[in-house]
């Protein structure tokens, strides 16, 4: 019986569970100093100067849309080719959420097509309030371009880093905030580091993450400074705005501070990863990955597109032959404007060509940090029979 290999996976060492159990064995379990730890350790390696840790890169987002006071009627644009979470953020705020179709060779948001729309919306009065650039598998975007263009037509940025913790742009870590106001994190076990669930919000700005602090528990405050009245004893709080419970666990947060200290090793593993699979599948019938000069990717995916008219096969066929070999090949992302909840808001089939041809020929094979050569060349071995 061949063995599964998932397209992505975790890494959870004897120090990492060690880190967990001593939080448990405290007395503090949510909201105690690893927390802090965790914070400090991602804070200091991208070189920026507040971090926010939360439950999820969802809250994430949601939470940096809210301080940057996105408000009903508002928009927010973003990539066709992200997670639905990329999206949402804006739906919660009542933000009426726009895309800008992709680079056809970064796969990431254009920004050709991002100032061309901008254009189009000056002109229509419809400017967006905030753009969500999104590191598609872990290669950073144009940002100083996007910043540029913050600059001229007014908008904030958030960038949706969620599988960019550990890669770099312009020799920076993704994370710094120069040419963003918020930068987000994912923890998901698929990610590069995980807490199990959990996410963060990075920002150089301090009145952002006075409000990212609050906002993560309830609205509420301790601080005398920000109070409206004198306090009425030790127990007083305010809750000055309306915030939600968003925070991680103490025992999440040790995880994660433990795995930041093999963040660089596991992205390390996945460049050598990469790299092989550049050598091993650059004769077959794919385009493969192009990385943009400034960028060097944390390689949380590693997608190929099928060149579908050198090959007998459609794009369901090999991916079905893929998955029958027992090789966990998936799709990110289905174009998050042709998801049904998205069409009822007016969006079709059509409207991004380039992210839909992406859709009708990539597919995500195997990347992790504890992929072995030998099943790396299982994988290669499996796309070139599926191929045939
Ligand atoms: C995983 C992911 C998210 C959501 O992350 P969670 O931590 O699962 O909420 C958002 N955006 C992108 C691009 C992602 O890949």
């Amino acid at each position: 019986m061949t063995s599964f290999i998932p397209y992505g996976k975790q890494d959870i060492s004897e120090a990492d569970i060690a880190a967990m159990v001593e939080v448990l064995k405290s007395d503090r379990i949510t909201q105690g100093p690893a927390i802090e730890r965790f914070e400090q350790a991602v804070a200091d390696y991208c070189g920026v100067q507040y971090a926010v840790a939360v439950s999820s890169a969802t809250a994430a987002l949601h939470i940096a849309c809210l301080a940057l006071e996105l408000k009903a009627g508002e928009r927010l644009w973003t990539s066709p080719n992200t997670f639905v979470a990329s999206a949402n953020c804006g739906r919660y705020c009542g933000a009426e959420v726009d895309f800008v179709d992709i680079d056809p060779k970064t796969y990431n948001l254009s920004v050709a097509a991002l100032e061309s729309k901008l254009k189009t919306a000056q002109a229509q009065g419809q400017l967006p309030t905030v753009v969500v650039p999104v590191h598609l598998a872990g290669q950073s975007c144009e940002m100083e371009r996007i910043a540029e263009l913050a600059r001229q037509y007014g908008f904030r940025v958030i960038e949706d880093a969620s599988h960019a913790i550990g890669a770099r742009y312009q020799g920076k870590p993704v994370g710094c905030c120069e040419y963003s106001d918020l930068a987000v994190f994912s923890f998901h076990p698929v990610k590069i580091i995980t807490t199990g669930e959990g996410g963060m919000v990075l920002t150089n700005q301090e009145e952002l993450y006075q409000k990212l602090i609050r906002l993560r528990t309830h609205g509420i405050t301790r601080e005398q400074d920000l109070m409206t009245e004198a306090s009425h004893g030790g127990w007083y709080y305010q809750q000055l705005e309306l915030g939600l419970n968003y925070r991680l666990t103490d025992i999440q947060a040790a995880l994660g501070a433990s795995q930041m200290q093999r963040l660089d090793k596991f992205v390390a593993r996945r460049r050598v990863l990469a790299q092989r699979y550049n050598e091993l599948l650059q004769y077959l019938p794919l385009t493969l990955p192009w990385q943009y000069p400034d960028t060097n990717s944390s390689w949380h995916l590693y997608v190929i597109r099928l060149q579908l008219d050198k090959i007998n096969k459609s794009h369901q066929q090999v991916f079905a032959a893929l998955r029958d070999a027992q090789i966990g090949v998936n799709l990110h992302y289905i174009p998050v404007h042709t998801q049904p909840y998205y069409q009822k808001l007016g969006f079709q089939w059509g409207d991004y060509p380039e992210a839909e041809q992406y859709y009708r020929e990539a597919i995500s094979i195997p990347l992790y940090y504890g992929l072995t050569d030998i099943e790396q060349e299982r994988v290669v071995d499996s796309i070139r029979n599926a191929l045939l």
